[in-house]
């Protein structure tokens, strides 16, 4: 942002500005306008509809993502009559904590609310030299991934840009990580490992880590991002070329007939042509590599074969492995691998040259880690939505 843009602007400006609102007068709570989640082209654009100049919809965009404002009011290059009139055409939100838990390793567990009921969980997981937030993507999955918590709860809808954007702004909020805080940010990285297959939500995913990107914001880079999909391939390449963040995949098996079952999308798209899409992935290199995700479930996926067969199968690709021991959640089927198990398929991935390839669990006595989130929300049955619309 320029010193121009935030600098107070004459009488005259302030006086045009307040007259372009006062012609068009405030609106009713319900429909203001939520600007956390609107593009910067769009605030722009936005904000002209209202009649002020770009430089008014920038001053806005820094108090928001640079600062954190969660209102008007502290807006202080503004008008206080501007401030007000804002006020009474757009809001800026947040998600609404339901719970909040702390887990005795330091990571952070979040159920959040949105405005219409729903709920998602968010992680915060702080380490030695980063901290790492995990987002959600959308309510539920429509994927039912059977060593996962979420893949039992049947999708209920995508989370918007707004939402998405929200978790960020909600997880700064709570942490004292607005870029103004200085640089001991807490919040370092962020990942889509959360509720859903981000793939499946590109549009809103794509929006929200653009805003997230915005050098005048949050301003976190594309480095320090990564998005896990399950293997969605036909959007993989727009996922690179688009946002260009790291990718993760949820590869968990070596085989089709152990993936099919342990991760279904698999049948439609198999390890094969997954790979393919990874060796395409615009922008992988050896400075930014693929990260392969493999759940390690005894009996099911570790033997030594398993081990050899994945280096092979990955072989050419730049690439980082997690070998992550399940986490295991109510009902689940699956055991995680017994330590001597996993040291065995640890070792054959540490000779091909992974370094460090297995993930300490995090959060599991507060159901924080890895495969294990859920919320309560779901989708309403045709006969409930017929019953509501009855009354
Ligand atoms: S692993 Fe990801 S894609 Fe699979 S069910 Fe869980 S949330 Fe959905």
């Amino acid at each position: 942002m320029t010193q121009a843009d935030i600098t107070t602007v004459s009488a005259e400006q302030a006086a045009a500005d307040l007259r372009a609102f006062a012609a068009r007068g405030p609106m009713p709570a319900e429909s203001r306008i939520d600007l956390v989640g609107v593009e910067r082209e769009a605030m722009v654009a936005l904000f002209a509809e209202a009649g002020l100049p770009k430089f008014r919809a920038n001053q806005v965009w820094q108090w928001i993502y640079h600062k954190g404002a969660i209102g008007f009011d502290g807006m202080t290059n503004l008008a206080k009559p501007l401030r007000q009139q804002l006020a009474e055409r757009f809001r800026i939100s947040r998600p609404a904590i339901a719970t909040r838990q702390d887990s005795i390793d330091g990571t952070i567990k979040w159920l959040l609310r949105f405005a219409d009921g729903n709920e998602a969980e968010m992680v915060f997981i702080p380490e030695e030299d980063r901290g790492t937030l995990c987002i959600s993507s959308q309510v539920g999955c429509t994927l039912t991934c059977s060593f996962c918590h979420t893949g039992t709860q049947r999708l209920v809808r995508n989370l918007t840009t707004a939402e998405i954007v929200g978790q960020v702004m909600l997880a700064l909020d709570e942490l004292g990580g607005f870029p103004t805080g200085g640089f001991n940010r807490r919040l370092t990285n962020i990942v889509l490992m959360g509720m859903g297959e981000p793939l499946y939500n590109f549009e809103n995913v794509a929006s929200a880590l653009r805003i997230v990107m915005d050098n005048e914001g949050v301003a976190l880079s594309r480095r320090r991002i990564t998005l896990s999909t399950s293997g969605v391939v036909p959007m993989m390449e727009r996922c690179g070329e688009e946002i260009g963040v790291n990718l993760a995949i949820s590869l968990h098996a070596t085989t089709d007939d152990t993936r099919d079952i342990l991760v279904p999308i698999n049948k439609k798209w198999p390890i094969q042509t997954l790979l393919d899409a990874c060796r395409a992935y615009p922008g992988v290199n050896n400075a930014r590599r693929i990260t392969f995700e493999y759940v390690m479930l005894e009996g099911i996926n570790d033997s030594l074969e398993d081990a050899k067969r994945l280096v092979s199968l990955i072989r050419g690709i730049p690439a980082k492995i997690n070998l992550i021991p399940f986490n295991p959640w109510p009902g689940s089927n699956y055991v995680c691998s017994n330590d001597e198990h996993i040291e065995r398929f640890a070792q054959v991935v540490l000779k091909a040259g992974y370094a460090s390839p297995v993930r300490r669990p995090r959060g599991r006595d507060i159901f924080a880690a890895c495969g294990q989130l859920k919320s309560e929300s779901r989708r309403q049955t045709r006969r409930e939505l017929r019953a509501e619309a009855a009354e």
